[in-house]
């Protein structure tokens, strides 16, 4: 099941030529919830500001993330102007001064793939297969779960439902 999954996104980059993405803050709160899970989990690590820059680098470098998202431009990381926020604008990924985690690491670089384009059907899956390939199947299973609870099965990569 998951093979054929992760195979069909060998067809991706097609898929950000159109936005889907609207809703706004109701959506932001389906995703949050749908996400939650996946903060607790054992796979999330916390990550200090300081050593944010070296996975973003990761992730950017990664043969896979290039191919699959065709050369991204790699986000400079800074300190967020809210105590307990991140967020992801232009080129710029901002993390709170105590830093971050791998899921939100992940989920800021998701925003910065999928043109700072809210938190619909494609940032969702871009979410999903950088769960996979960044922290593991049972860390997708747990944001599978999510997803199908508090999401949509839409956020599903590959068709998967
Ligand atoms: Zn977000």
């Amino acid at each position: 099941m998951r093979a054929i999954l992760w195979l069909s996104l060998l067809a991706w980059p097609i898929a950000f030529a159109t936005a889907d993405q609207t809703g706004g803050q109701a959506q932001a709160e389906r995703f949050y919830r749908a996400q939650a899970n996946l903060h607790e989990c054992p796979w999330n690590r916390p990550v200090q500001h300081g050593d944010i820059p070296d996975l973003v680098d990761r992730v950017y470098r990664d043969e896979w993330v290039r191919k699959t998202f065709g050369n991204p431009r790699k986000p400079r990381v800074g300190v967020s102007e809210y105590r307990d926020k991140a967020y992801s604008t232009g080129n710029l990924i901002a993390f709170p001064p105590h830093g971050g985690s791998t899921v939100s690491v992940l989920h800021e670089i998701s925003h910065q793939l999928t043109g700072n384009n809210g938190h619909g059907k494609v940032f969702a899956q871009t979410m999903m297969v950088l769960v996979h390939r960044f922290m593991g199947n049972e860390a997708t299973d747990v944001l599978e779960r999510g997803y199908r609870r508090h999401g949509s099965p839409d956020w599903i990569p590959g068709g998967k439902r």
